[in-house]
């Protein structure tokens, strides 16, 4: 199997928490016997700055020929002014995204136990370790949906899916509970929209194929208001872009920091790994960030793209017991505790590998 990756350290934190990854990675092809070739590549502010382009023909190179691309973060307020195709945002990462044509985000939002002062949710509500996988299908919905209208008095957006469309992200969902606690709900509006009825049809059926999920189906607006009364209820939820967008911002949301948030958008050939965050300009150079979030993202790079599950596993548990530990970056630091920089976080993590 090729092992080839495409490393995007980015601006402000990105290299600080991808040089932490990129240890931790070492360690993990030590143990478990691999070796990944990894090809280093510019994005975003730091790649105009050296080239003219936020997304550079070379990048674009390096990354088609990879297996998988793993992504600090991009943009910081000196690059704010630029015209929007020149934009770390616009013209590197969402450019990117477009060109390995991602179609679905899988953003997982845990609240560990130690960690649940960081949570705007009550204790009473926080009874055990909420762990949610959200997949947000990327590529459809309306986002792209024609027609798309602005005039000065009428604005049109389109919210269209083919049963194909539905399927493709849907038995992501039910993969992703098969390997995680089997329970699997899908959040539309069918009440209300076509598009929804569709999706709840193309989710019944493809249940019959995945006897050991338990699935439900729930409306978008009460997925919202019981992602605040009762996480602990959900494993896995599939949903379309739009209610992707907003439900899973709102379960990094109740996580506290998103230091620890990682992310995954697939594509069909080559998927993209970053954490949830940005490029934190606020704290970008002290050496202070979280690299948990950029540590966790290999590890979904490690499970999705090489199929390397103990691996993965070995990095979640060895994060797992930091935070039980009370190794603490400033991001998740509670009263009475001294926080570590981001190279202790990570020394920390490796040595329990
Ligand atoms: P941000 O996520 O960068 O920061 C929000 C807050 O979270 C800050 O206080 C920051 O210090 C904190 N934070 C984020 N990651 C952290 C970590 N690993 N450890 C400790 N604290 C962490 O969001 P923002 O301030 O709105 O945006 C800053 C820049 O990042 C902007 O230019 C924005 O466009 C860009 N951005 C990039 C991405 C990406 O690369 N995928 C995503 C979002 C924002």
């Amino acid at each position: 199997m090729s092992y080839k990756v495409a490393v995007l350290p980015g601006d402000g934190i990105g290299p600080e928490v991808m040089e932490s990854a990129l240890k931790v990675l070492n360690r993990i092809e030590e143990k478990f016997g691999f070796k990944m070739e990894l090809i280093f590549g510019l994005i975003g502010g730091s790649a105009y700055d050296e080239t003219g382009s936020p997304l550079p023909e070379e990048t674009k190179k390096i990354c088609l020929g990879a297996d998988a691309v793993l992504l600090g973060s991009i943009g910081g307020p000196k690059w704010d002014g630029l015209p929007p195709e020149k934009t770390p945002e616009l013209g590197g990462l969402l450019a990117l995204r477009k060109m390995l044509k991602l179609y679905a985000n899988l953003r997982p939002a845990v609240i560990y136990e130690e960690l649940r002062a960081m949570s705007p949710l009550s204790e009473r509500v926080l009874r055990d370790k909420v762990d949610i996988l959200t997949v947000r299908e990327l590529a459809h919905g309306i986002y792209f949906g024609e027609p798309k209208e602005l005039t000065d008095t009428m604005g049109l957006d389109t919210m269209v899916y083919t049963s194909d469309q539905v399927e493709r992200i849907v038995r992501k969902g039910f993969e992703a509970a098969q390997k995680r606690g089997k329970k699997l709900c899908s959040v539309d509006k069918a009440n209300v929209l076509s598009s929804s009825k569709l999706w709840r049809r193309v989710v019944t059926e493809l249940a019959h194929e995945y006897p050991d999920v338990e699935l439900s189906h729930m409306y978008v607006d009460n997925a919202a208001m019981q992602l605040m009364l009762n996480p602990l209820q959900f494993d896995v939820i599939v949903t379309s872009n739009l209610f992707g967008d907003i439900l899973s911002d709102e379960s990094a949301a109740i996580c506290g920091s998103l230091g620890m948030l990682p992310s995954a958008s697939l594509g069909e050939e080559i998927s993209l790994f970053e954490p949830s965050g940005g490029s934190a300009p606020d704290i970008a150079g002290k050496g202070i960030a979280n690299p948990i979030a950029q540590i966790l993202s290999l590890a979904m790079m490690l499970e999705y793209s090489f199929d390397l599950n103990e691996a993965a596993a070995a990095i979640r548990s060895a994060v797992d017991d930091c935070v039980k530990s009370g190794i603490r970056t400033g991001d998740i630091l509670s009263a009475g505790m001294t926080a570590v920089s981001t190279k202790e976080m990570a020394d920390a993590i490796i040595s329990r590998i």
